[in-house]
């Protein structure tokens, strides 16, 4: 009964010590009551989900002879009491420490339920809250969708003190040490709110066991205080029954049972292997982006299975370009009497590993052939992700090549396949041409694809930060090699001109106007490498290039803001001799006063930052100098 904890927390009474919950769960805990009113129903799948793993851990830890094993066989009770108004969840699993109790219902220790958070935040008011949180599993904290206190009582396998974990799920919690706990395992007690009583009724939780929770590896029951305890189901895995018995429904709450998501999966690919290595496994590609896919902490969502002894949740299964998938793999050909360090580094598991990515890309390519619109969502969800195998693992280029979609300047809609765009090449393209930025709009709106337009050269748009990276790396595609249309000299000029299309600015210099452009390079100083004049533009004064020998910009700025290239690499300035403003300007040259030739030459190069979306170097001197130039222009115009 005594705590011998020495700590500051306030307000121990009777033994029992009060600590507040950590400020993420309190804001959590006042979403989750206040936002779910469509399905309550999932508390239940959370807390059968959560007892069901317990088993599966002190399956794990007596297979391995890390703690003597009772023979009683793991199973999860549900028991209702009509009287009292509680309704208790028990099961023998591994149970919780004090320690547990405190780490697991007291903190948010899943990196994604914070990256959620930020979101919500992001999000403001409730409106938006409410269908974010329609997506995502809340886990322990739904049972405060039904109940206005819970009672956690538990004894940890191996120990012989029990505890009991107390809150009214509003700000505090409380934990002591009981009696009353299960010899081994965890009775999650809920006293009831007064609209959720009808979840006393033996019927309506078969019901619901199953429909969510059909699936899981362990055997169910119901039982009314004091009544018959009657099976709901039958614990046998959903992975190793035979598919034709399965329904999608089925798959489906299995899925957000195991995924901690609450959408539909947008695949569901269930096999079993056979030959040198057999297995059962059972992927899916959820039907939305979880909300961390893009935290470098987030961890697989692989489980791994031996003869059904659940051996790890985060299996190095999946390579980090299918992050996204959420797997289930079973195999009796792993070895289970070692340590899980072992496990992950076995030839097995290296060779179902390939199977399985072999497997998902398979399905992939075959969804896109016979569901197209399925996987556009698929791959807008996704792609960014799958991207990143392109330069990872470059013996499934191929494949993933022929999955990747793309928006083009031609056609803007996102569905281009790299196959589409070579069967389209005009005559004497010999390039696979590319622009990448920060969002699509920007990117079709560049001045470097001005050129291109005219001569009817369709360029890939990218926009997500990892293609770059893949677009650098790649060799190219069919025989084609990839250049971005913001690097070197574009040599595009062989490629006819599409009808009544106007020729680009033809780069005829003069020596007077090679003078000028020298003239300007020498006003501009640090801020670019070369003056130069342009092939590319039809309609806007100038644009910057990467030097010859230089990375692509876009790849240039994300090398320098990681640090891993010098920043202090300029950009080719290059100028359209068509332009009025440029004509203007080497007019000023020969006639004009010299700061106002070195003043516009210096805002030139700041509107050709602005025309690719980046913000000028310094925007009040910016503002300062087109504020005068603009004056004078206008007055000019008045006067005129
Ligand atoms: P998750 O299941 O995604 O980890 P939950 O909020 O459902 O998140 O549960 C938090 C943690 O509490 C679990 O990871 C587990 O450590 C612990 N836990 C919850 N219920 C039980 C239980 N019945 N037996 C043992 N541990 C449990
Ligand atoms: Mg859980």
């Amino acid at each position: 009964m005594t705590d011998t904890v020495n700590d500051s927390a306030t307000g121990a009474t009777g033994g029992a010590i009060e600590r507040p919950f950590q400020a993420d769960v309190a804001r959590l805990l006042d979403l989750v009551v206040h936002s779910i009113y469509s399905d309550r129903d999932i508390f239940l799948r959370e807390l059968i989900s959560n007892a069901a793993d317990a088993c599966e851990k002190l399956r794990f830890e007596t297979a391995t002879g890390q703690i003597a094993g009772s023979d009683a066989p793991f199973r999860i009770a549900i028991e209702a009491d009509k009287q009292a108004k509680t309704l208790s969840i028990v099961d023998n699993g591994v149970g919780m420490s004090r320690e547990d109790l405190e780490q697991a219902l007291g903190v948010i220790a899943n990196s994604g339920t914070r990256a959620f958070m930020e979101k919500l935040e992001g999000a403001g008011d409730k409106g938006p809250a409410e269908s974010l949180i329609g997506r995502f599993g809340i886990g322990f904290y739904s049972s405060f969708i039904v109940a206005d206190h819970v009672d956690v009582y538990s004894r940890r396998a191996g120990q012989a003190e029990g505890w009991k974990w107390s809150s009214d799920g509003k700000s505090s919690y409380s934990v002591e040490a009981s009696e009353d706990c299960p010899e081994v395992g965890t009775r999650v007690v809920l006293h009831l709110k007064g609209d959720a009583e009808d979840y006393l009724d033996v019927s309506t939780l078969q019901r619901i066991v199953g429909e969510h929770s059909a699936g899981i590896p362990v055997p169910i029951a119901v039982r009314e205080a004091g009544g018959e305890e009657q099976k709901a189901s039958e614990g046998a895995a959903l992975w190793a029954r035979p598919r034709s018995e399965i329904t999608a429904e089925q798959y489906a709450e299995f899925y957000r049972t195991i995924a901690g998501q609450f959408d539909e999966p947008a695949l569901t690919v269930h096999w079993r292997a056979e030959g040198r290595y057999e297995f059962d496994a059972l992927a899916f590609i959820p039907g939305s982006r979880p909300f961390d896919l893009f935290n470098p902490e987030r961890k697989g969502r692989s489980r791994l299975y031996v003869r059904r002894v659940l051996v790890s949740t985060e299996a190095d299964l999946l390579p980090p370009w299918l992050r996204f998938v959420t797997l289930v793999v079973d195999s009796a050909d792993v070895p289970l009497n070692v340590s899980r360090e072992i496990v992950q580094k076995s030839p097995v598991l290296g060779a179902i590993r390939k199977a399985v990515v072999g497997r998902v890309i398979q399905e992939l390519t075959k969804l896109a052939d016979s569901d197209p619109t399925k996987f556009a969502e698929v791959w807008k969800n996704f792609g960014a992700v799958l991207k990143e195998g392109l330069y990872e693992e470059p013996e499934r280029r191929d494949a993933l090549f022929a999955l990747a979609r793309f928006a083009t300047s031609t056609h803007g809609a996102g569905d281009r396949t790299l196959a589409q765009y070579v069967a389209d090449l005009r005559p004497n393209q010999t390039a696979i041409y590319y622009l990448t930025g920060a969002d699509a709009a920007t990117i079709a709106a560049s001045p470097h694809l001005e050129g291109f337009r005219a001569r009817g050269i369709e360029v890939l748009l990218l926009s997500d930060p990892v293609d770059s990276f893949w677009v650098s790396s790649a060799v190219g595609f069919d025989g084609k090699p990839f250049r971005s249309v913001t690097q070197g000299q574009a040599d595009i000029s062989q490629v006819p001109l599409i009808d009544g299309a106007e020729a680009p600015a033809k780069p005829e210099l003069d020596a007077a106007a090679a003078t000028t452009l020298a003239k300007m390079k020498e006003a501009l100083g640090a801020r670019v490498s070369d003056v130069r004049v342009s092939e590319r533009l039809a309609d806007s004064p100038a644009c910057l290039v990467a030097s010859d020998m230089a990375p692509d910009r876009t790849l240039a700025r994300i090398l320098a803001s990681a640090g891993r290239l010098d920043a202090s690499m300029q950009p080719v300035l290059e100028v359209n001799l068509g332009h009025p403003l440029v004509k203007a300007l080497l007019a000023l040259d020969t006639a004009g006063d010299r700061a106002d030739f070195e003043d516009a030459s210096g805002l030139l190069l700041d509107l050709a930052h602005l025309a690719e979306g980046e913000a000028p170097e310094n925007g009040p001197e910016v503002a300062r100098r087109l504020s005068k130039w603009l004056a004078r222009a206008l007055a000019a115009n008045a006067g005129a």
